[in-house]
């Protein structure tokens, strides 16, 4: 198997020249970084994904995760990369000093992710999910549980999860029956919660869950939850850690991500299962959703590196594989001549670029959504920060979706290049396959984030976050009106604009006359057609910064590295855009055809 899992050009490309890091390192926050020394820390972070990472991804989708004798079994490396991704800083990155953390920039954590999950994607969520856990722990949980819990968290030694989902509850938290029970040591849990990602696992000394769960007499629905810590061991009156009655009950088992544990969890099996609260009482849900906006694009990140690594795998492929001759008219039957390399051939061209539009517009996607956030928080102009915080809010249901959704038809597509092969086990584009397949469901699925884009989104704060958003892309469109070579697509780009008005004014009228149901019925549709759209502005801001290089006669990368992003704009805006008038013609047609009566439709 080659060992080209990603494009470090285009990655540095999108993260220093596109969406300009400079900005993010200017906030005091950061002022000990620059990018040499970020450099040193990706370079840093691609030398141990080649060495820890990569080399266990085919076993470990060949020796899964499983559940045998009360515990969960996982490849040895899990630990290894707990142990050595903890000591180089990967869950202590995002944290202040004072904790021991490294006070990076969320633009750098997402890269450094970004190129772990490219290597393979089955580990990076051991981390990644401590990194949330404790994320949530030193944001809202008091001094105590903090001095209990983060240093083991951040150093690798203790793992860490978010337990939302019951058998009864997955897209609608609401319904969550998880009891918590105020004792004198804390809170007594009970329930059970299902599809959690790093449960447990042999060998790890602690796992540090957080639960949302229910305090007896607590309202009903989503004002009624809040939020806990619950060990899998707590400690003894000597001090010494021992049991707390979380039992891992069973695993499941998967079509892909087969690696990376997915467990079913008791608290209080035998009625001795404690948690402490995290915050106040009844916030739990707002807690967690604070830290679900981070995991959504955290999602995206994953769904977009599988995306990159299946076309590279697809690309090698394209430019070995002789098969069949060209389409010219003396050579395409002519069997004397050699076989061409099927990269020649403009349909595997095709497929080849609709898996690199895809692949490097979800990354673009993915690092503008952490510039957002780390200028949310970082900024020094109170006004902006909010300005960021609601471009953020808008684009997060975009960034997990896209990713997912297209990076699914995109590895399909890699699939594809690879012919018969790509079918079969010895070739690795079907593991990718399988394995991005879940990035569209969990953190939400993507009718739950069409839900939000659509429902919440479009409308927030009057609409003045979608207006920022238009902001955005208008000044992109301006910067790329410089360059004559863009025109024709700064025209697509603001007839497309014009669309997305036409589409919002008719659906919005359904939720002025209160038909919420009609509103939201082709939300999913909405998504895939504004989706298309944002990632299309991304094109024309990558295309545009590929022009200014070549026009500088920057050297930083070949002319041929930037005439290629050109080119794949032009690709994205023949291919791409052009579906936005179908969706839109299927948005304002005025029949609501999965509205009607589940008899009337399968009967
Ligand atoms: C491998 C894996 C790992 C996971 N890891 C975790 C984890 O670490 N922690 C955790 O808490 N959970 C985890 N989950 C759970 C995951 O988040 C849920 O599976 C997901 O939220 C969907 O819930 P569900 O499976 O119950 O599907 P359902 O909610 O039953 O949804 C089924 C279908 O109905 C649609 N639907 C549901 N409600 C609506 C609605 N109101 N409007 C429109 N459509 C709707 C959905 O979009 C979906 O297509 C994991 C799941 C898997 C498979």
């Amino acid at each position: 198997m080659a060992n080209q899992y990603l494009d470090i050009d285009t990655l540095k490309f999108l993260l220093y020249e596109v969406h300009d890091l400079q900005k993010v390192l200017v906030q005091s926050r950061f002022k000990d970084y620059d990018q040499e020394s970020i450099e040193l820390f990706l370079n840093a972070v691609k030398e141990f994904s080649d060495r820890e990472m990569f080399p266990f991804f085919r076993e470990m989708d060949e020796q899964p995760a499983h559940f045998k004798d009360g515990e969960i079994v996982v490849h040895p490396q899990v630990l290894k990369y707990m142990k050595k991704g903890g000591e180089m800083g990967l869950v202590s990155s995002l944290f202040d000093y004072e904790i021991g953390g490294m006070q990076l920039p969320g633009m750098v954590v997402t890269a450094s992710a970004y190129i772990q999950e490219t290597a393979n994607n089955h580990l990076p969520g051991y981390l990644g999910l401590t990194l949330g856990a404790a994320e949530l722990i030193v944001k809202f949980a008091n001094k105590e549980i903090n001095d209990k819990f983060i240093a083991k968290m951040l150093s690798g030694e203790w793992g860490g999860t978010m337990c939302l989902t019951e058998p009864q509850a997955g897209s609608s938290l609401s319904d969550i029956v998880t009891s918590a029970e105020p004792v004198a040591d804390g809170f007594k849990i009970s329930g059970q919660k299902i599809f959690i990602s790093g449960g447990d696992y042999q060998g790890v000394e602690n796992v540090v869950h957080l639960v949302l769960a229910r305090i007896k007499g607590a309202p009903a629905g989503t004002k009624g939850i809040s939020l806990f810590v619950v060990p899998k061991k707590r400690w003894a009156a000597n001090g010494e850690l021992t049991s707390n009655d979380v039992t891992t009950f069973a695993d499941f088992q998967k079509m892909g991500q087969k690696g990376y544990c997915t467990t079913h969890l008791f608290f209080g099996h035998h009625e001795d299962c404690r948690g402490w609260l995290v915050g106040e009482p009844n916030l739990g849900l707002k807690y967690m959703f604070m830290m679900m906006n981070g995991a959504r694009i955290a999602v995206g990140r994953g769904a977009a590196a599988i995306t990159m690594a299946a076309y590279q795998a697809s690309l090698s492929y394209a430019k070995e594989r002789p098969q069949g001759r060209r389409l010219t008219n003396t050579g395409r039957k002519d069997v004397e001549q050699e076989q061409t390399l099927i990269i020649n051939h403009p349909d595997v061209k095709r497929m080849l670029l609709f898996q690199k539009v895809v692949a490097e517009g979800s990354l673009s996607l993915i690092l503008l959504s952490s510039k957002y956030h780390d200028l949310s928080h970082t900024h020094s102009d109170p006004d902006e920060r909010e300005r960021y915080s609601q471009l953020l809010e808008v684009l997060t249901p975009i960034a997990k979706t896209y990713p997912s959704e297209l990076g699914l038809l995109s590895v399909s597509n890699g699939v594809q290049v690879l012919g018969g092969y790509g079918f079969c086990s010895d070739y690795i584009l079907q593991q990718y396959f399988r394995d991005i397949r879940i990035f569209s469901i969990y953190e939400g699925t993507t009718g739950i984030q069409s839900l939000d884009l659509l429902g919440r989104k479009m409308s927030m704060n009057n609409g003045k976050a979608l207006l920022l958003l238009l902001a955005e892309i208008r000044k992109s469109i301006k910067e790329a009106s410089e360059y004559n070579d863009l025109m024709p697509y700064v025209e697509k780009l603001g007839a497309a604009l014009k669309l997305t008005q036409e589409v919002l004014q008719f659906l919005m009228e359904f939720a002025k006359k209160g038909e919420y149901e009609r509103f939201l019925s082709d939300a999913t549709v909405f998504m895939e057609f504004f989706g298309n759209i944002v990632v299309g502005w991304l094109w024309l801001d990558i295309a545009a910064n590929a022009q200014k290089a070549l026009a500088s006669g920057s050297t930083e990368y070949s002319s041929a590295f930037y005439n290629s992003k050109i080119h794949a704009m032009k690709f994205y805006y023949k291919y791409e855009i052009p579906k936005t008038r179908a969706l839109a013609e299927v948005l304002m047609d005025k029949q609501a055809l999965t509205m009607t009566e589940e008899d009337e439709l399968f009967g």
